[in-house]
């Protein structure tokens, strides 16, 4: 006989974890208790010295589903002489714990949604401590009924004998419910709808007679219409104001995911995983699917239903629905049932509410396979607020604001990285409100008292705002430079300290020298960095308006860098209509309101209107995805560059490039060819400038990111030459190489210059 006391640290609460304990020393009949504490599940276990070994074993190795565990610590005691063993009271101090994200429903509940035989038969609601929502419905710590969303909906006696029972999949389930005592569903439309009638079927029904239905979801309303229709995905579409981007599907199973894409073993595993993120798939040339779902490109968004009432209704209706966010553009989602009805009763012709209130305000992840890695493009439901791992331990805390687009915040605590859910881009209140609400949620749960703060070195930005007046005195404010902050990112989710050459190619970020960063080529260390090459910079004739309209960038261009040959253009100036060009040029001549920038997003931009293939960006970043889109790479050669000696760095020329390719247009080459070469010539000059810095300043390791390395073929292909050069590379997995990533260096970034780390 011998004893232990054991201690469990990761996600190990709300997730099953004490009634597996139970059973476990149930089977190996071992005496003594566990209970909760803020930090920690603590267990004292006696008995035989093997059976404590399988014990000690088997919580490590099949612990439940959504179990996280970081750390198990077990000493040895004196016998206490226990005879049962028990589940004692939570012990509640101060301190922090780490909680679960919202997770797909798991196999069992949804076998006793589909069996008519089980009292939750058609439940919407249907969960256990292995699935459902946990962070969209929480309000405060410790995680149970009283502090969530559920409290207001008192156990029957059947929910409330298996909410006891520890050896019930449902003990201690906080959000646990049936039909007679949870929440419910119903469907509000101009007709009406017979109360006896089931809502999801009556859904379903407008669904395929091309209606727009708002249905509220996990993390809050999302907008469905049959994915088939064109007529119903093009009305949603105006109706929405979101023109151009890509709509994400929901379908009923994998077989539909097959039949509209190609999928890879990787994608598979991300589809069903049990965070659900829409993944970015392949498109097949004979998927079915509205031609407005995802104009110009060559991949869809699909995910898998992962709430019953997903479930319920994709198999009702049988085919693929759209399902966008429940705002209108720009906004954030809407997630309150009187919200919705004055938000979206311009957009949806019906609702499908609930009466289960959501807490936290989620979108849909999105996922896409880079280079066969699956990377986070969004990160959202079923990930946030995961912490990440830092490669040290911090003893002041850390608010890092985020930046401007597709912003998040990090909250660092000890040794954790807390990263915010995807807000969204910061430029309207709602949004801003957003923001606030998340942050002060965020501080609360994890008991985060910021010492340092760090934001963006754009002084405008309303995340640099909020670092400003943020109510702490005494913290220490720290600017990061944008690119720094990409390139930290991806070092600190590997965990590497030492200096790496950054490649942190995306569309716009405030540089050092008030111009617009975005092809940068840095030296890169934690605290500080060296900006050793970038693109040659062009004028943004007319500021923002030169993303919109992406021909006023290949102008630009042409004017700045390729000046003595303007005449080989002559045709595609004739493209643009004769009085603009006019003005653009006396813009261009007396550089107004045309800040320069050194973007590699922004070459793109001039790359596609060269190539005809759209002159009208509907969204940022949209010419780059569609050249990707029909970029044919199987070529071999690439385009000349130039690669200037500037001060102690390098100077990357693309008017070569440009010219070549406007010479390849002009002699019929197809447009899908050039876009090839175009991506191979960005990966061949890169890899050259990398080189440089090698030979110079020793460093073999690489780390990519910023927004252009959503770019599945753009990432492939430097990759491949970074192998090829003997280049040891580094690239997202946990936060997105977009601007979603930011916060995360930025707080690594301030910890280092704080503590001269
Ligand atoms: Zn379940
Ligand atoms: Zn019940
Ligand atoms: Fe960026």
């Amino acid at each position: 006989m011998r004893a232990l006391s054991i201690r469990v640290r990761g996600i190990v609460q709300g997730v099953g974890f004490r009634p597996f304990v139970f059973q476990l020393a149930e089977r190996y009949k071992l005496a003594g208790w566990v209970r909760n504490t803020n930090q920690q599940v603590e267990i004292e276990v006696e008995g035989g010295g093997v059976s404590l070994d399988n014990f000690l074993r088997d919580l490590r190795e099949r612990a439940p589903p959504l179990a996280r565990i970081d750390e198990i610590e077990a000493d040895a005691r004196p016998l206490s002489g226990y005879g049962s063993f028990e589940i004692l009271e939570s012990q509640v101090g101060e301190g922090w714990q780490s909680i679960p994200p919202d997770a797909a429903t798991c196999a069992e509940c949804l076998a006793e949604v589909f069996d008519a035989s089980e009292r939750r038969h058609g439940y919407a609601f249907t969960n256990c401590t292995h699935c459902g929502p946990r962070f969209t419905i929480i309000d405060s710590l410790p995680y149970d009924r009283d502090r969530t969303t559920m409290r207001c909906f008192p156990m029957c006696e059947d929910c409330h004998r298996e909410y006891e029972d520890p050896r019930d999949r449902r003990f201690h389930a906080q959000p646990i419910a049936c039909p007679t005592c949870g929440p419910h569903l119903w469907l509000e439309t101009e007709a009406n709808v017979s109360a006896e009638e089931d809502p999801i079927v009556a859904c379903a029904a407008l669904l395929v007679l091309g209606k727009i239905v708002a249905i509220k979801g996990l993390g809050g309303f999302q907008l469905a219409c049959d994915g088939a229709n064109d007529e119903a995905v093009a009305r949603l579409r105006s109706q929405k104001r979101r023109y151009g981007k890509p709509f994400g599907l929901m379908v009923p199973d994998i077989d539909w995911v097959r039949r509209l894409c190609e999928v890879s073993e990787v994608e598979e595993r991300s589809l069903a995983s049990r965070e659900r993120p829409i993944v970015l798939l392949k498109r097949r040339a004979d998927a079915r699917i509205a031609a407005e779902v995802a104009p110009g490109l060559d991949t869809l968004g699909l995910m898998l239903p992962y709430t019953p009432l997903h479930h319920l209704l994709l198999q009702t209706f049988g085919g693929p629905l759209v399902m966008t966010s429940g705002n209108l553009s720009e906004e954030p989602i809407a997630i309150g049932n009187r919200e919705a009805r004055k938000r979206l009763s311009g957009i949806a012709d019906a609702f499908l509410f609930h009466n289960r209130d959501i807490y936290a305000r989620y979108d849909d992840s999105v996922v896409r396979s880079l280079a066969g890695t699956p990377v986070s493009l969004r990160r959202a439901r079923g990930y946030a607020p995961v912490p990440v791992d830092l490669p040290f331990d911090s003893r002041q805390d850390i608010l890092a604001c985020g930046p401007h687009q597709k912003n998040t915040f990090c909250l660092v605590k000890g040794s954790k990285a807390y990263i915010s859910q995807h807000i969204g881009d910061l430029d309207n209140l709602e949004t801003l409100e957003h923001y606030k609400r998340s942050l002060e949620l965020y501080q609360r749960l994890f008991k985060v008292e910021p010492q340092i703060i760090a934001h963006d070195m754009h002084p405008d930005y309303l995340s640099t705002h909020v670092a400003h007046e943020f109510p702490a005195p005494t913290a220490l404010r720290v600017v990061v430079q944008h690119h720094h902050a990409h390139v930290v990112s991806v070092m600190a989710e590997h965990g590497v300290r030492e200096p790496v050459i950054g490649v942190a190619y995306d569309g716009t970020g405030y540089g050092t020298d008030g111009t617009i960063w975005g092809g940068e080529i840095l030296l890169c260390e934690w605290r500080s960095f060296q900006r050793l090459a970038h693109l040659r910079q062009a004028p943004m004739i007319g500021g923002e308006a030169a993303i919109r309209k992406p021909y006023r960038m290949a102008a630009a261009y042409i004017w700045s860098l390729c000046q003595a040959s303007e005449a080989e253009f002559s045709s595609f100036f004739a493209t643009l209509p004769l009085g603009e060009r006019i003005i653009l040029r006396r813009q261009f001549d007396t550089g107004l309101n045309s800040p320069l920038t050194s973007s590699c997003g922004r070459l793109f931009d001039a790359a596609a209107a060269l190539l005809g293939l759209r002159q009208e960006a509907l969204y940022e970043g949209q010419p780059a995805v569609e050249l990707e889109a029909i970029a044919d790479a199987d070529t071999d050669y690439v385009y000349p560059y130039d690669i200037l000696r500037e001060g102690d760095g390098w100077v990357i020329d693309p008017a070569a490039t440009l010219r070549a390719m406007w010479c390849e247009v002009r002699a019929g080459r197809p447009i899908s060819q050039i876009a090839g070469v175009f991506h191979k010539t960005i990966a061949a000059f890169t890899v050259a400038v990398c080189r440089n810095i090698r030979d110079k300043h020793g460093i073999n390791r690489v780390a990519l990111s910023g927004g252009c390395f959503q770019n599945a073929l753009l990432t492939r292909l430097i990759l491949a030459d970074l192998l090829e050069s003997g280049f040891e590379t580094l690239t997202h997995r946990l936060v997105p190489p977009n601007d979603g990533g930011i916060s995360l260096g930025q707080a690594v970034v301030a910890y280092a210059i704080a503590t001269g780390g």
